[in-house]
């Protein structure tokens, strides 16, 4: 069957066809600058030419009307007709607590998913576009969602308490939610896979850093704790947005740099993360290794202040777990950084970890990057977030 996989946001929409069998990919892109002039639509079938379309796309409707168009064209389509697209997997951004696992789209789903509205106004809306405008091109076609939140449902209450009157949580369910949860629990299974291990016999950290970029603790097969919390936020420094602060910074800078709340709220998400530290230099990896290399104070406090809460996390979830078998690194930077590894890894030495250099050295592949006598298995995973999605959306629709 294959599975055409959709992560819709407020003006984008990525999307893959997937063959849940073979699991192999078979076309990809992305619809940009939605409802604003200039969209465009990029497409690619599987081992053939990158297509780029600028043409209007006034509405969500539009643009997935014309990803469907693409992925059925007679010269450089995939499949003959819709029918051959047997189920549709959104990537929904938050669940509360209601969606612990993946489910069904149905009509009360969808109820269910608005009432999470509030907890990311930037990012459900745009999912539950997704989903109406995939429901009005495709109305027999069974939807499944799949939540960034719903593996870290697993955690126990003093992990997703925080410190507040409990009446907040009561009112309003402010608690730690956690989110890249797709990746941290395709991640943390392929770990036990390439080990030959029960992934309920396991204590494993992942790390997943991106431009967003979290860790979670998993222990015996379920999350136990996660970085990110009520909002993508909290927890790692990331590409532009702050990670943990002092809460009291808000106000103080509010009032020191006479700014509202919201404009306190801008400089956190977007202004702030190795892009602030850096001053401005870049939010990406690649420019902030070349300033580390070259020596340059900007390069190396940043990826060095970056790295340390890396390592005081795996810290904290060796404490949370009483122990660690395994710490995966994924995503863009964990990926493809041995710099940022190594800095992490090199001051875990008292967990008995220790890299082999010239393992840690290649970039982008499925790798144990420890030493053979290292106490705690290093393992590089890339990430695969749509293959997730559409392996739940192919076990739920059988
Ligand atoms: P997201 O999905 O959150 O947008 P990704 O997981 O794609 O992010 O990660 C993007 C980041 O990965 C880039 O901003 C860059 O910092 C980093 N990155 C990608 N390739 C490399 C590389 N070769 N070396 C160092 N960092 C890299």
């Amino acid at each position: 069957m294959n599975i055409l996989v959709i992560n819709c946001g407020s003006s984008s929409l990525k999307f893959q066809l997937i063959d849940a069998e073979t699991e192999k990919q078979i076309a990809k892109g992305l619809c940009e600058r939605i409802g604003i002039e200039g969209s465009r639509l990029v497409y690619q079938p599987a081992g053939g030419e990158k297509e780029e379309t600028v043409t209007p796309m006034p509405d969500h409707t539009k643009a997935i009307e014309l990803v469907l168009n693409a992925l059925t064209n007679e010269k450089t389509g995939v499949v003959k007709s819709l029918d051959e697209i047997g189920a549709v997997g959104h990537r929904i951004v938050h669940g509360g607590e209601k969606f612990a696992s993946s489910t069904i789209i149905t009509d009360e789903v969808i109820e269910a998913i608005k009432a999470c509205n509030d907890l990311a106004p930037l990012h459900n809306p745009a999912n539950l576009i997704g989903i109406d405008a995939c429901k009005k091109l495709m109305p027999t076609t069974p939807m499944v969602g799949v939540f960034d939140t719903a593996f870290h449902q697993t955690m126990p209450k003093e992990a997703y308490l925080y410190g507040l009157p409990y009446e907040y949580y009561e009112k309003y369910q402010v608690r730690r939610y956690g989110f890249h949860g797709t990746s941290h629990s395709y991640v943390s299974k392929r770990a036990a896979e390439l080990l030959g291990k029960k992934y309920e016999d396991l204590k494993i950290i992942v790390c997943h850093l991106g431009n967003g970029a979290s860790i979670s603790a998993v222990k015996d097969g379920k999350c136990v704790d996660t970085s990110m919390g009520l909002t993508p936020l909290e927890g790692l420094i990331m590409g532009t947005r702050s990670g943990d602060i002092d809460p009291a910074i808000i106000e103080f800078l509010a009032h020191k740099e006479k700014k509202s709340i919201d404009e306190i709220m801008t400089v956190l998400n977007k202004k702030s993360g190795v892009l602030g530290l850096s001053d401005n230099l870049s939010s990406d990896f690649r420019d902030l290794e070349k300033s580390y290399n070259a020596g340059e104070d900007r390069g190396l406090r940043t990826i060095q202040t970056f790295a340390y809460r890396v390592a005081k996390y795996i810290g904290a979830y060796t404490a949370a777990m009483n122990g660690v078998d395994v710490i995966c690194f994924t995503a863009g930077v964990g990926e493809n950084s041995p710099l940022v590894r190594n800095l992490a890894c090199e001051r875990l030495g008292y967990l008995g970890i220790a890299l082999d250099q010239e393992k840690n050295n290649k970039r982008g592949e499925e790798l144990e990057v420890s030493t053979p006598d290292s106490k705690v298995k290093v393992l590089v995973v890339p990430t695969n977030e749509e293959l997730a999605i559409a392996r739940e959306t192919a076990a739920l629709v059988k």
